[in-house]
């Protein structure tokens, strides 16, 4: 959809104010509502998951993945009360991206029988439903841990932030070494076993809530340290590292060990990066620790 189109559905909204109760414009890397006046977009101070009643912005941000892949997606979304349908519709307004976000209420719409004779029991699960729903969109579900959908979506935000906080951010690419021997040797079972393995110990070193990790792709994962520096991203890469190199794995009759060579990368508020060098960075580091021996960190 282009520019007159657009103006044209605006022109027309009483049809959709009726048939929806909140239309608004969304930036969704800036999480801020925008205003569109005389063919220009505005950012203004509001922050879009303010209507949900949180603090923090929504994990499965259906605008983020909408801006994406630039395809229009749906989502259901609840707050204590009330549960609300969100679609969400990439448009282009003046060069610039933005995302059209149509919200209906249907709470009373639903004609599912525990939404009906509603207790407080039921109302909980029906959220859970939704959390879970949301949940099988952004977890890998070998290992349980983030996906790369995850990565694309949630990975563009840290990084605004570090701009707007005046912080670090640092990524760490994670692979395990000589992975296709394990599966050679002891069998693709055990191999996805040892996935679920590493990602708990990757998982297991970090230590602040804001820190997060996704499988990239295989046996490569993915650490988002934000507001870590290059030496806090290193001490944490080499827990993961000296952890792995020391602990066991027990798989069936199989006793065996693994390690891993590590990658960083750090972006601080004077350097703009984008996601994608972000993750490059890392990874060229990560060919170097495998290139010089393995089982070791390279930033
Ligand atoms: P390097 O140290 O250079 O990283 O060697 P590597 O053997 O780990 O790397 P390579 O890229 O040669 O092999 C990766 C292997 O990971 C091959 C692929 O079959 C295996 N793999 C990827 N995803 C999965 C999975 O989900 N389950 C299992 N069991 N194996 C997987
Ligand atoms: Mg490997
Ligand atoms: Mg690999």
């Amino acid at each position: 959809m282009y520019d007159n189109e657009i103006k044209d559905i605006l022109d027309k909204l009483d049809i959709f104010e009726r048939a929806y109760d909140q239309i608004r414009l969304i930036d969704p890397i800036a999480k801020k509502i925008v205003e569109y006046k005389e063919k220009i977009v505005n950012e203004t101070n509001f922050s879009c998951y303010h209507f949900w009643r949180k603090n923090k912005v929504c994990d499965n941000c259906v605008s983020m993945r909408a801006y994406r892949e630039n395809d229009t997606f749906i989502k259901m979304e609840y707050t204590n009360d009330e549960i609300y349908m969100v679609t969400a519709i990439p448009i282009e307004l003046n060069n610039r991206i933005v995302v059209l976000e149509l919200i209906k209420n249907i709470t009373n719409s639903m004609s599912v029988d525990v939404v009906e004779k509603e207790t407080i029991e039921q109302r909980t699960e029906v959220n859970s439903m939704l959390d879970n729903i949301h949940n099988m969109a952004l977890v890998d579900s070998l290992t349980g841990i983030y996906n790369r959908r995850y990565i694309n979506e949630r990975l563009p935000i840290n990084i605004v932030n570090t701009t707007l906080t005046q912080q670090c951010v640092s990524v760490i690419m994670a692979d395990i070494d000589l992975f296709k021997n394990v599966n050679d040797t002891y069998g693709h079972l055990v191999g996805d076993s040892t996935l679920i393995f590493f990602a708990n110990v990757l998982k297991s070193c970090l230590k602040r809530q804001s820190d997060w990790v996704a499988r990239y792709g295989g046996e490569e994962f993915l650490i988002c340290l934000p507001g870590a520096g290059l030496s806090t991203a290193a001490e944490i890469a080499e827990q993961m590292r000296s952890k792995l190199e020391t602990s066991e794995i027990f798989c069936g009759e199989f006793k065996f060990y693994i390690t891993a060579s590590f990658g960083i990368s750090t972006m601080g508020p004077e350097r703009n990066l984008s996601m994608e060098e972000l993750i490059d960075a890392a990874d060229k580091k990560l060919y170097l620790a495998k290139h010089n021996g393995r089982n070791r960190i390279e930033y």
